[in-house]
């Protein structure tokens, strides 16, 4: 399952952040998520709670904020959402896109106690 992989960086990262910090439990994680990683909200929950099992984050309740695909053409310079797999410039037709956002899975924040 791909989702753990990605479940699995996400932690190398919680762990980081927790053992810097006095933290009894974690109560929430919000994480960002984008469309590309093609990562399911149903998987990366069970992901999830396959990691933290006995951990601080056990019981934690897990947020998945999806983040669109966004690409800038490399004629143009032009910045747009992407809304199929099908890259192409809405100004110029250029194929030529760099994906500037929809890549990641990110961290984005804690509740702790
Ligand atoms: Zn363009």
């Amino acid at each position: 399952m791909h989702e753990m992989s990605l479940m699995g960086g996400v932690f190398e990262v919680l762990e980081q952040t927790l053992s810097q910090h006095d933290i009894k439990r974690v109560l929430q994680v919000k994480l960002k998520v984008g469309e590309l990683t093609n990562a399911e909200p149903e998987a990366l929950a069970m992901a999830f709670e396959a990691y933290s099992k006995d951990t601080l984050c056990e019981g934690a309740e897990l947020i998945v904020e999806r983040v669109p695909v966004r690409g800038c053409c490399r004629k143009c310079q032009h910045v747009f959402t992407v809304k199929t797999m099908f890259f192409l410039c809405p100004k110029c037709q250029n194929t030529s896109i760099e994906v500037i956002q929809g890549e990641e899975l990110l961290l984005e924040s804690l509740e702790v106690e």
